[in-house]
């Protein structure tokens, strides 16, 4: 069966804040010059929003830009940030250190950034953009000059043996003259094409960190709307990056959410049981003591910076957001940013649209004030490769002694690269969890909503099968089982001698993208599944 076409000015791949922020900086532009620029969005999720997991401290700068009236126009930006809480944990105590400035909040605001995306795509829709959640894009369309021509929506109804189904709906081309790849951190159609461009030639890898979320709704006495809390030390030893976040946002709900950098080396560490373990110290505890946990979920973040952007713009396009690494980890923020890029991108695709083919995107965010704030933090995060106590204190020389503008730049390291083997790594043995702070995993899952058609082919593929057990199993004890959020991954026995096997369950899958990140070999590669398949989150 043909595929269907369909024909657009831009085509934006995936309705997070860079891609909304785009269209609808498109349209004003179009709107003011009077002219018709047609824009459509695909998103994977079910709706728009469903697949959006974030902390959420925002800061306003880029949505001041592009809508300023967005008070009056009733944004979702509920609960101002009134205080600011750092604090250093050891197993039973806690010592409040002084804020680092870059984690001062006034003027932010703690929100849902999935609800946020929802409102800036009602905001796209009226200006006439289309938005189509439960879209994903499966495939780049190149044409003869090997130029980027849109993407196509991946089939529906093909079964798990590859064979149609009598559900089968063939994919829809979707033809752009100018395309713009937002799919956030580890994008799927992005990483073929940072391949295929070359675009990381002359940058550093791209290096990131897991958060596992989740939503509570705490008790009265506990409940402090506005407050930011941020932890570091235990669970994590010295050598691992990482920590927490608490937010209390409105309705008495707070966010808590444990970040660990995917740099980790011991492959017995599990992110998802270290943000149990966290919820029961001391200090922390009595948060969620007579509350109730309401949602679940995990997604992962840049945190390369400045010396990990790649080269943005490509023949019929150009990447934005966290597609392209946005993200200002000292902050640990990058919602700001992925609309300043969008918008950004927008003005120099308008520009192209209009026959200058030579405007650029790149060139135009060395202009804006994205580049200057991530080269200020660029050294900030490498920093902790010797440890939590010295990245502390050359942080602290390098944002008030050389104020960012040290004549020196640190370099990251491909986390993949990073795990020791088994053999020579410490078993860490986790606490059961109690059901009541702390939980499994599956009932975990069960709360993010996620589904997948299950006769569908695989989304997880493995490039060699045959390294899952002779090379992750045997090396480094399968961390997949450990580090996948979800539970996806089991290593199960089978036979009379017990031979290993991977399951791979996909269907439980909360598209977080760890797993195409850390896998030893590369060996994993997380593909589009069915659209509107993955996680329902309701607004994290
Ligand atoms: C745990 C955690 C805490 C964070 N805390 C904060 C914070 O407090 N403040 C802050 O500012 N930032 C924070 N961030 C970072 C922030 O969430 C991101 O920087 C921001 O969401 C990036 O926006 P984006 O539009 O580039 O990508 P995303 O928000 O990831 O959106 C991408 C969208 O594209 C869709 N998509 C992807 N691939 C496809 C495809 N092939 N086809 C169709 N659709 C596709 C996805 O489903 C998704 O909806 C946090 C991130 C995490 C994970
Ligand atoms: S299978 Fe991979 S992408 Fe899916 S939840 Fe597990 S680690 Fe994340």
């Amino acid at each position: 069966m043909a595929r269907e076409q369909m024909e657009y000015d831009v085509v934006v791949v995936g309705a997070g804040p860079a891609g909304l922020a785009a269209a609808i900086r498109l349209k004003q532009l179009a709107a003011a010059a009077e002219r018709e620029v047609a824009v459509c969005v695909v998103e994977k999720g079910s709706e728009v929003g469903a697949h959006i997991l974030s902390g959420a401290v925002f800061e306003p700068r880029a949505l001041d830009e592009l809508i300023p009236d967005w008070r009056e126009q009733g944004a979702p930006l509920e609960t101002p940030a009134t205080e600011d809480r750092f604090l250093y944990l050891t197993e039973s105590g806690s010592r409040r250190l002084p804020t680092p400035p870059q984690m001062h909040n006034s003027g932010n605001y703690i929100i849902s950034l999935g609800n946020l995306c929802r409102w800036l795509a009602q905001q796209a829709e009226a200006l006439g953009v289309e938005i189509y959640p439960g879209f994903a894009a499966a495939e780049v369309l190149y044409d003869e000059a090997g130029r980027v021509r849109g993407v196509a929506t991946g089939d529906m109804g093909i079964g798990r043996d590859g064979q149609p189904t009598d559900r089968y709906t063939p994919g829809v081309e979707l033809i752009a003259r100018e395309t713009l790849f937002a799919e956030g951190c580890r994008g799927s159609l992005t990483k073929t094409l940072i391949e295929r461009f070359r675009l990381r030639d002359g940058r550093d890898p791209q290096t990131y960190a897991l958060g596992v979320k989740e939503l509570w709704e705490v008790a009265p006495e506990q409940h402090r709307p506005g407050l930011v809390v941020h932890t570091v030390g235990w669970p994590l030893d010295n050598a691992t990056y990482g920590g927490s976040f608490l937010y209390h946002l409105e309705n008495r709900q707070v966010a808590v959410g444990f970040v660990i950098g995917l740099d980790y080396k011991n492959p017995f560490l599990s992110p998802f049981e270290e943000m149990q373990r966290f919820k029961t110290h001391p200090a922390i505890r009595p948060v969620f003591e007579g509350g109730r946990r309401i949602a679940y979920g995990a997604r992962a973040l840049n945190e390369g910076g400045f010396q990990s952007i790649p080269k943005l713009d490509l023949p019929g396009g150009a990447l934005i957001g966290d597609a392209a690494g946005f993200l200002n980890m000292p902050k640990i923020k990058g919602s700001h940013t992925a609309m300043k890029s969008g918008m950004v991108a927008a003005e120099v695709i308008f520009e192209r649209l209009d026959g200058n083919a030579q405007a650029s995107v790149e060139a135009a965010m060395r202009q804006s004030w994205v580049w200057d704030e991530l080269y200020r933090a660029r050294n900030i995060r490498p920093s902790f490769h010797g440890g939590l106590w010295a990245g502390m204190a050359y942080s602290a020389f390098d944002t008030f002694v050389l104020r960012g503008r040290a004549p020196w730049t640190f370099h990251n390291h491909a986390d993949h690269t990073q795990l020791t083997p088994a053999g020579e790594a410490t078993r860490i043995v986790y606490p059961r969890p109690d059901g009541r702070i702390t939980f499994d995993r599956l009932s975990s899952v069960f709360i993010s909503n996620t589904n997948h058609e299950e006769d569908q082919p695989a989304h997880l593929r493995l490039r060699d099968p045959a390294k899952a057990i002779s090379v992750n199993y045997r090396l480094y004890d399968s961390p997949e089982q450990r580090y996948c959020p979800a539970g996806v991954y089991e290593i199960v026995r089978e036979g009379a001698d017990g031979e290993p096997r991977l399951q791979i369950n996909a269907q439980n899958c909360v598209h977080c993208k760890t797993c195409d990140i850390k896998d030893p070999e590369q060996n994993i590669d997380w593909v589009v599944p069915e659209g509107g398949g993955g996680p329902n989150y309701p607004n994290m």
